[in-house]
């Protein structure tokens, strides 16, 4: 099955690498090459979301020295995702748009780890 790409219009991008898609991972088109991301406002609420839960979950795992937390909030994340991304329609993105969502998810990180050790700290 081949979805319809938001370029060029035919028929050339795989459904099952949409599962995989999101703004930092594109799928390129097999007929023009351009690259597509899944849209949605809710798709990112939900990664939004879901750093703080990572967060909480290796709090908690750290806390009672278990993988239970860490495993069942990757596994949660990975099903809401999965189902978002199969209701969610193809927009056209650029390698420029791909390397900003890179650039913010990195700064993102870091300030995370900052905020993390000057907690430790303080
Ligand atoms: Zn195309």
């Amino acid at each position: 099955m081949e979805l319809t790409c938001p370029h060029c219009s035919t028929r050339g991008i795989s459904a099952i690498k949409k599962w995989f898609a999101g703004k930092a991972f594109p799928l390129s088109c097999s007929n023009c090459g351009k690259l597509s991301s899944v849209s949605g406002v809710l798709l990112s609420a939900v990664t939004g979301i879901f750093y703080f839960v990572f967060l909480a979950a290796a709090w908690f795992s750290l806390s009672f020295q278990s993988w239970l937390p860490i495993v069942l909030s990757i596994t949660l994340y990975i099903v809401t995702k999965f189902i978002l991304v199969w209701y969610a329609p193809l927009i056209p993105t650029s390698e420029t748009e791909v390397r900003k969502i890179w650039f913010g998810t990195i700064v993102f990180i870091i300030l995370i780890l900052l905020i993390g050790y000057y907690f430790d700290k303080h």
